[in-house]
Formats: C-alpha cells, structure tokens, sequence
C-alpha cells in the first residue's frame, strides 16, 4: 500500500526509500495492530456470545417462571381437588374408580348449595345450584353421572342412589362446555357404618327448608281419566280431569292454607281465600262467560276449559283480588317468597307462560307439599318443568 514512492517527485532512489526507516517500526506496528485487532475481535466476540449467552438465559429463566408458575398453577388446583372431593370417611372404596383431574370449582362459573351429597338407595335429592356462569342458565344445564349403576341424574340435576358406592355428579353448561362443575354423590351401604348414617343426619338438617313440612297431597288412584306424576296431579292444558272428579277443597290444602294467612298476618299481611274448589260445572260457566266476552283465543291465556281447570283439583287456591295489581302488593310478595313453606308454588310464574300455558297470576297457588314446593321454588322453576311435561290443548 505504501509502495508508490518512487514515483514522488522529490525521492532520490539512493536513499532509502521515504519509508524504509520506519519500515521495521511498522513491521512492529503491523504486529500490534494485528494483535490488537486480534484482542478487539475476541473481545467482540466474546462481548456477542455474552450478550447471546444473557439473552438465552433470559428466556430460559422466563420459561422456568412460567412453568414454575403453572407449576403452582396445577398445585392449586390439586389442593382444591383434595379439599372439595375428600371428606373424612372414606369407608365404602367406589366401584369404579372415577379420578377427577379437572375439578376446580373456582374455575367454574357455577356454584353449588353442595359439593359433595349422601343418599340412601332410591333416595332422590336435587343438587341446587346457587350460582350460573355468566350468559347461562338453567335451560343450559347439562347432566350426567360418571357411574349410572351408583347414582343417577335427571335434566333437573336430581340426583337417584342407585346401588352403595361413590361416583361424581357433573354439570355443564351447553353454552360453554368448559364450565362444568362436579359433585360427589356417596350412595350408603344398606348395612353402613353409624359415621355415614350420622354425617347423613347432618347433611339434611342443613338445609334451612326443613322448617315446614306440609305432606304430599293425596293420590285419588280410584279415579279413571287423572294422570299422576312423581305423586302429583296433572292439570294443565295436556291433561285434563273427568267430568265427575269432585273432590272439594282438599283439607290438607285447606289446613296448609290456614297456616299461611296465620302467619302472614303475624306480619301485618292480610292474604285470604279468593276463589278454591271449582267443579267442572262451574268451569263451564266461568270458561263460556270469559270466551263470551274476550273470545275464545284470549280467554284461553287466562282461563281454563272445563276438564282443564287446576281448581278442579282441589289443590288450588286463588288469594285475595285476581287482579294484576295484587301482584304490587306486600301480599304477593310475601307469598312469593313464602308459599313453598306451606306446600304451595306459584303457579303460573312469569316469564313461564310459553311452558305453563297461563299468564303470570300471582296469586293463584297450587299445593303439592313442602318437598317438591320447595325444590319448585329454589330452583324457579314451573310445575311443567319440574314433571317434564307440556301444556297445550291438543286443537
Ligand atoms: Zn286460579
């Protein structure tokens, strides 16, 4: 690079040349320069290997947190299993072995009364469910049982102990499938250990509607052309009573009935017996007059055909003023929040009228007994839901 001095003009060729003198300091120099650049390269090199060397351990460490953190992740959730799905007394080991690996219930956006329910044999309990995922609700409910032999369940999450043993109850929502919840049902041994039969004791008395007991009604088999379900008297616009069914108010309904104006009043509420008993003769005359003056098509939303008229059973009771404005009242609400401790449902709900058939009428109650009342209530549901059966006149 520096070999052009013989072409400088002032250069004599018996001199050394311009740069020979300097010519071994720069054979030095070259030498440092290359062992400096030497050093610069490696320590370039090593500056990017370290900085490759930081970098990848960066990441590996954030992976490390993250699984770590999932890590801690699954032991929650593990701890939750263990908490929520082992009780004290694991006496009866299941028949079939069901791991549950999926059970968080802080996961789920349903919560249940209870996580875990003991039955006897042909015992049936309804596994209330107290909270919805949001954006469902009880037409998403979708349940099945891990074991059909040790307990089963129905579109109502009432839960039948089948044969002794343990199996899990789910629940999902059909909306979002990942929303699911699990119970654990213990079907007792008929021969038991006392731990079980006493846990059992405790288990029921929970439940704050065993206050009021008011029986089921009774079942008039004798006659032809009823329909029963589940002990309940149908009457609705499927099903329809003979002509000569004429039981009168029935006394349990009437008793009932009794203890519930008895105690609203003790309130202050002043709820009375509007309109009971109607034979089918009388439903004649009620049905023809409304039809007469509202037509057929809207008489039919409120009132019913003769045969069809729940008052024929005579497990119905209107109260006070069949009005709308009764459904404003101090009464109404009372009795809504009230009726199922006395055996009785509001009948015709709202926003139930496409599955009952009727408008919503407050103050119409139908008697069926404390139990299913209250799983009625609880549950806001309707009688059709409850029974699983429709309401439509067949024309
Ligand atoms: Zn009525």
């Amino acid at each position: 690079m520096d070999n052009n001095y013989p072409n400088r003009p002032n250069g004599s060729p018996q001199r050394p040349p311009r740069n020979d003198s300097p010519q071994r300091p720069r054979k030095r120099i070259s030498k440092e320069l290359a062992r400096k650049r030497q050093i610069i390269a490696l320590c370039v090199i090593s500056l990017i290997v370290l900085i490759i060397v930081i970098v990848i351990a960066k990441a590996c460490s954030k992976d490390k947190d993250n699984s770590s953190s999932s890590n801690s992740k699954v032991n929650t959730t593990v701890t939750t299993i263990v908490t929520n799905t082992s009780g004290p007394e694991m006496t009866a080991p299941p028949t079939t072995t069901t791991v549950v690996t999926t059970f968080n219930p802080d996961s789920s956006g349903f919560k249940m009364e209870k996580y875990t329910i003991l039955l006897d044999i042909g015992q049936t309990e309804t596994a209330w469910i107290t909270e919805y995922p949001d954006g469902s609700g009880e037409e998403d409910e979708r349940w099945s049982s891990s074991d059909d032999k040790i307990a089963t369940v129905d579109a109502y999450g009432h839960i039948t102990g089948v044969s002794a043993g343990e199996c899990y109850i789910t629940l999902q929502s059909a909306a979002d499938p990942e929303q699911e919840v699990q119970i654990k049902v213990k079907v007792a041994d008929p021969n038991g250990s006392i731990e079980q039969t006493s846990e059992k004791k405790e288990d029921t008395t929970e439940s704050p509607q065993q206050l009021a007991e008011a029986p089921a009604p009774p079942v008039h088999d004798d006659i032809k052309g009823l329909t029963y379900k589940e002990g309940i008297l149908l009457a609705n616009k499927t099903y329809s009573m003979p002509e000569d069914f004429n039981p009168g108010l029935e006394p349990i309904c009437e008793e009932y009935f009794k203890k519930l104006t008895e105690d609203a009043k003790k309130e202050g509420l002043d709820i009375y017996l509007g309109s009971g008993y109607r034979s089918y003769k009388d439903q004649v005359l009620v049905y023809n007059s409304y039809v007469e003056t509202d037509g057929k098509e809207k008489a039919d939303t409120y009132s019913a055909r003769p045969g069809y008229s729940e008052h024929q059973t005579g497990l119905v009771i209107d109260v006070n003023t069949i009005n709308d404005a009764f459904g404003e009242t101090k009464e109404a609400a009372w009795l809504a929040e009230h009726a199922h401790e006395y055996g009785f449902i509001i009948r015709y709900p709202k926003g139930k009228e496409n599955i009952t058939g009727y408008k919503y009428e407050p103050w119409h109650i139908r008697y069926v007994g404390s139990k299913v009342a209250t799983d009625i209530y609880e549950r806001g549901i309707s009688l059709e839901e409850y029974l699983n059966v429709d309401s439509k006149y067949p024309d």
